[in-house]
């Protein structure tokens, strides 16, 4: 098998069975996400725990890349803190947009997403889940230092 059709395993399995899936309840901050181009919605909860996502569920329906996307990252980002989180999204953007990005081990299964950039019209599928839950962080931010 080679990489490519590896890849596509990881998505399809994440699209067929995304884990995480469902609403979070009691839940400390949620975004929504939208994707007219494609079509796809989205909503993001977290939990918090000492300025880290405790736990992350998701719910909404699309198309194959954004719900495996969507899957495969809230795999990644639990235990993790916004700044951790963003950083996260940077390497992932880049594998998403740069030819050249060269996905390294510590990526894991995100690096599946790196096939989504021979479809440039998909990037966006692949991206919403981030920046729904970019939006939802910098909320989850905001309970924190209220408290
Ligand atoms: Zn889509």
């Amino acid at each position: 098998m080679d990489l490519k059709e590896l890849y596509r395993d990881v998505i399809l399995d994440h699209n067929k069975r995304p884990r995480n899936f469902g609403t979070l309840v009691p839940s400390d901050a949620h975004a929504e996400g939208h994707n007219p181009l494609c079509g796809d919605q989205l909503t993001v909860w977290l939990r918090m725990k000492d300025g880290a996502i405790e736990d992350i569920r998701f719910e909404g329906k699309g198309c194959a890349i954004s719900t495996a996307s969507a899957s495969l990252m809230t795999e990644a980002v639990k235990g993790k803190d916004r700044t951790a989180v963003m950083a996260l999204y940077g390497r992932i953007h880049a594998l998403l947009t740069q030819q050249d990005a060269v996905p390294d081990a510590s990526l894991g299964k995100l690096a599946a997403l790196s096939g989504v950039r021979e479809f440039p019209a998909r990037v966006k599928c692949a991206s919403l889940c981030w920046h729904t839950l970019g939006a939802a962080l910098e909320r989850g931010a905001a309970t924190v230092t209220t408290e």
